[in-house]
Parts: structure tokens; C-alpha cells; sequence
């Protein structure tokens, strides 16, 4: 486990800390010392699940490194038993990180979304680069690594 004061590791104000705390309650389908496993209280599809470390973070980039290791192993664990449960045929893996990108919740979770055929849920749509403009981009992500 993250060697983290007990005291400071929640956020007071954050529903999901609250949830790790008992405070609240959650339908959870798995957790370990880590990290907890509970069903989205408004899902896109049935088994839809959110993982989410039981201390504050507000997102991945701050997660220790560790825990940003153990949460795909917690996601691969549980996965087969979503889509087994749920009889589902694939399922789509996000974060939603920051507003922009649609981040309600500021700690940090991923979701896991059950897919069936037909369920009408559609993926972003992706555009092609305007001419020259994709070497530019490369250079301005490959500088800040
Ligand atoms: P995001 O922050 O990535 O946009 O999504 C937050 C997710 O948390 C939403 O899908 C929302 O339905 C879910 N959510 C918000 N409050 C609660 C809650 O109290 N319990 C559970 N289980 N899910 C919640
Ligand atoms: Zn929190």
C-alpha cells in the first residue's frame, strides 16, 4: 500500500472519498487495499463499473506510481466478470480527465463500459490532420517528454 498518512489521505468534500470511507454507500463489486470497484449509480450500459483508488487523487498523472501499476491489474481482473456477468460483448476503458474532457468527479476513476450490438452508443469521430500539420504536433508533444 501507498505509504500515505491515514489523515490525509481523503478529501472531506469528495463523494468518492466518501465512498471509500463508508460514509456513502456504493454497489461494489470488488475491492482489495487498494483500490475499490463500484457499479456507476447512472450507467451507459448495465455492468457499467467505476475503478477508483480508495485515496484521494485527483487524477492519473498524480497518481503514485505503484498505484497507476496495480489499477490495470485490478481492471484486467474484473473485466472478465463484467462482461460475464452482463453478457456483454466488449467494453470501452476511460478517463475522463478534467472538465474539457468532461471530468465530473475530481478523483480519479476509470470507468469500464459495457458494449453490446446496437446499443447505440457511438465513439468520437476522428478528422485528418490539416496538411504539415502533423509534424508540428509531434515536435510540440516529443519536446515536453
Ligand atoms: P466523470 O467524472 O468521469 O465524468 O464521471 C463520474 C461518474 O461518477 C459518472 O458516470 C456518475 O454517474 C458517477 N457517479 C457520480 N456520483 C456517484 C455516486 O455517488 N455513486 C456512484 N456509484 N457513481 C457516481
Ligand atoms: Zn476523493
Amino acid at each position: 500500500m501507498t505509504k500515505l498518512k491515514i489523515n490525509s489521505k481523503f478529501m472531506s468534500d469528495c463523494i468518492f472519498c466518501k465512498i471509500a470511507k463508508g460514509e456513502i454507500p456504493s454497489n461494489k463489486i470488488y475491492e482489495d487495499e487498494d483500490f475499490m470497484a463500484i457499479l456507476d449509480i447512472a450507467p451507459v450500459n448495465p455492468g457499467h463499473t467505476l475503478v477508483v483508488p480508495k485515496i484521494h487523487c485527483d487524477d492519473l498523472i498524480n497518481l503514485p506510481d505503484d498505484l497507476a501499476q496495480k489499477s490495470i491489474l485490478v481492471i484486467k481482473k474484473i473485466v472478465p466478470a463484467i462482461l460475464k456477468g452482463v453478457e456483454a460483448g466488449g467494453f470501452n476503458l476511460t478517463i475522463n480527465h478534467g472538465v474539457v474532457a468532461g471530468q465530473i468527479v475530481p478523483h480519479l476513476h476509470w470507468h469500464i463500459m459495457p458494449r453490446f450490438p446496437g446499443d447505440g452508443w457511438d465513439l468520437w469521430h476522428g478528422k485528418a490532420y490539416p496538411e504539415g500539420e502533423v509534424d508540428k504536433v509531434l515536435e510540440k508533444i516529443k519536446n515536453n517528454i
